[in-house]
C-alpha cells in the first residue's frame, strides 16, 4: 500500500493495522491523504456555516486512481 500526502506514515500504518490496503470501488492499493477537515453538525441537520455546531475532526483518504473517498476520524488517527 501507498500513501501520500500530509500525515503518510501514521495514516499507512494505522490502515495497514485496519486491513484496509485496497480501494473498496477499484482495488488498487494507492491513496492520497489531505489535510484534516471538519464536518459541521448542528443536532440532525447539517449546518454550511463555521461554528454552526459541534465539529467532527475528518481526514479524507483519496484512491489515486478512481477517486473514491474514504473518510476517518481524525482522532482515532492520532492527528488531533
Ligand atoms: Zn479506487
Amino acid at each position: 500500500m501507498n500513501v501520500t500526502g500530509p500525515h503518510e506514515d501514521r495514516v499507512a500504518d494505522w490502515m495497514s493495522q485496519k486491513e484496509i490496503v485496497e480501494c473498496l470501488a477499484c482495488g488498487s492499493s494507492s491513496f492520497m491523504t489531505q489535510e484534516v477537515c471538519a464536518l459541521m453538525v448542528t443536532g440532525s441537520r447539517p449546518s454550511p456555516t463555521p461554528g454552526g455546531g459541534p465539529a467532527v475532526p475528518l481526514l479524507p483518504v483519496i484512491c489515486i486512481e478512481c477517486g473514491y473517498a474514504m473518510t476517518f476520524h481524525a482522532g482515532k488517527l492520532g492527528l488531533i
